[in-house]
């Protein structure tokens, strides 16, 4: 028997009607790519919406059109990933860190038929253009007087959406149309498209809206550091508005000096981002002798935790939460949120559990499987491939060839964890990063943590290194901290007294930077490289 209920759409358009009609004075706030700052109100960035919607209509944009978007977290970026998916079109964000080759290959996989950019980026689009294939127009976003010179004299998004209607009537489709997409990173072979629907956005904001997920409301400031041009910066373009946030967005700002600038100026209750922004924002602060005065909680994601960023930013009286997700989840899956108490206890005590990546959402399913294809069990200690099922994580890559799932219908995240009988989840490491050493898997997760705790230690990585007798053993590099000279045989000792003996690295290096990726994260595939012939002691 069927329900009675209306089956109206669950549409992108209805977060935007939602949020201007609640909280039509709430602020959106940018630094903006030309200098200065830019403020208007939600009722006012509607404005401007409905207008870039008649706009790409009259570029003669349709349903299912992707649109390519090169830029920093910026309004008019926001603009555009509402105006774009609300009619139907599909915004494609585009990592500009992708490097020239990957950017042109995504824009013509995606079959993108307009370009919009961000003036940073005008070279590299100036320099992709004669081998993109399908973009037919590109827009340029800024106004007249900061457009630069170009070849390929493109129209400036102000003079584009001036003189529009500030009204729209948004169309009802079917919740399943595509409303954006996004590439993997491609450190493992090319890169892959997934392709969200309105459904799966709106999912995903609703359950990353819980007071137990991200927990931020329109008492709230958030600074999403997280790029728009990466995995919808986490949803919160969505989710903020939602809930009615002020909205900060930091432009090209993403250096610690800058963020932490726009933070006071703001009063940023509320940011989120990975683990090298935290860890270069924390350096910055420490250095310059300065503290937070509004900032009351960070949410890492992307990559491992440590304890560095934990007492770092408690310190400041900011609190830290876990998310775990990926680009093929519309990112996050797991939010580690705070037991009842939790602050009560001390801090040796609740850093450990803080550091495990955290519950599932509503509606993500996990389960670890063994590498023979066994279903293990959820008892803390067995570690396993961790796959994934539910409405916001994807069910094929765009145009791909291969298997996207099992044979069962689960999507493999290629992540290796554990999960305890209450539903707490740890990533171990990525499959492909796990040390294979005797015949049992060491997490290079837990010897890079141990080596931030270091005092003179800013970054670390780990990868395994070739041995005759073990297959392979872990190799700590670390980055040293500025005007430090740390000693490797120390360090090591240092890290051995934290981790179990199987995990005691056999040997420690240092390189001047670690190497970051598209993504912000830890580029281990660059380290296997510079590391390719070294012999352990
Ligand atoms: P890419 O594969 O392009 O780096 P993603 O951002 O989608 O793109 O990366 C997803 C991966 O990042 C996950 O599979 C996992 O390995 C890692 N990751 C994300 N969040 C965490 C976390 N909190 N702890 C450990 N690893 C994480």
């Amino acid at each position: 028997m069927q329900g009675l209920m209306m089956d109206t759409p669950l549409l992108i358009s209805g977060i935007l009607k939602h949020a201007v009609r609640t909280f039509a004075d709430q602020e959106i706030v940018t630094s903006l790519v030309e200098g200065g700052k830019h403020r208007y109100t939600y009722k006012q960035a509607e404005e401007r919406i409905c207008q870039l919607a008649h706009a790409l209509q009259k570029m003669g944009v349709r349903t299912g059109d992707r649109i390519g978007v090169i830029g920093w977290n910026t309004h008019r970026q926001l603009e555009l990933y509402y105006a774009i998916s609300s009619i139907g079109a599909v915004c494609h964000t585009i990592n500009p860190r992708l490097g020239p080759e990957n950017a042109g290959f995504v824009i013509n996989h995606a079959g993108d038929r307009f370009m919009f950019y961000d003036i940073t980026f005008a070279p590299l689009v100036e320099a992709l253009s004669p081998h993109l294939k399908t973009v037919e127009n590109y827009v340029v976003m800024t106004d007249k007087a900061h457009a630069p010179e170009s070849k390929l004299n493109p129209q400036t998004y102000e003079e584009l959406i001036a003189g529009e209607e500030k009204t729209f009537d948004w169309p009802l489709f079917d919740e399943n149309t595509a409303s954006g997409m996004c590439y993997t990173s491609g450190t493992t072979g090319q890169p892959k498209g997934v392709l969200y629907s309105h459904r799966s956005t709106v999912i995903q904001t609703f359950v990353t809206s819980l007071a137990t997920s991200f927990g931020a409301d329109h008492t709230d400031t958030i600074l999403p550091v997280v790029p728009m041009f990466h995995v919808n910066a986490w949803n919160v373009p969505y989710s903020a508005l939602m809930g009615g946030a002020k909205l900060v967005l930091p432009g090209p700002g993403m250096d610690g000096e800058s963020l932490h600038t726009l933070i006071e100026e703001e009063g940023v209750t509320y940011s989120l981002g990975v683990p090298t922004i935290w860890l270069g924002l924390l350096g910055y602060i420490n250095g310059a002798g300065k503290t937070f005065s509004t900032m009351k909680y960070t949410l890492v994601g992307g990559a491992a935790l440590s304890e560095k960023i934990v007492k770092g930013y408690e310190a400041h009286g900011v609190r830290v939460r876990q998310g775990w997700g990926m680009t093929e989840m519309s990112p996050t899956g797991t939010v580690n949120f705070e037991e009842k108490g939790f602050y009560d206890q001390p801090q040796e005590e609740r850093i450990p559990k803080q550091l495990k990546q955290g519950k599932a959402l509503p509606f993500v399913e996990m389960r670890l499987v063994s590498e023979d294809g066994r279903i293990l069990p959820h008892d803390g200690e067995t570690s396993g491939h961790l796959q994934v099922r539910g409405p916001s994580i994807l069910s094929a890559y765009y145009k791909y060839d291969g298997d996207t799932l099992t044979a069962d219908g689960w999507f493999d995240t290629g992540d290796v964890a554990v999960i305890d009988p209450e539903g707490m989840m740890s990533i171990t490491d990525r499959a492909k990063d796990v040390i294979k050493s005797g015949g049992e898997w060491i997490s290079t997760i837990d010897i890079e943590n141990a080596a931030l705790s270091h005092p003179q230690v800013v970054n670390a990585a780990v990868i395994g290194i070739a041995h005759p007798k073990w297959d392979e053993r872990p190799l700590l590099i670390c980055q040293p901290a500025p005007d430090t000279n740390p000693d490797a045989e120390e360090v090591r000792q240092f890290v051995c007294k934290l981790v179990p003996k199987i995990s005691c690295p056999d040997a420690v290096e240092f390189v001047k930077e670690i190497p970051i990726g598209a993504t912000g994260k830890v580029l281990k595939t660059k380290l296997r490289e510079m590391f390719r012939d070294y012999v352990l002691p």
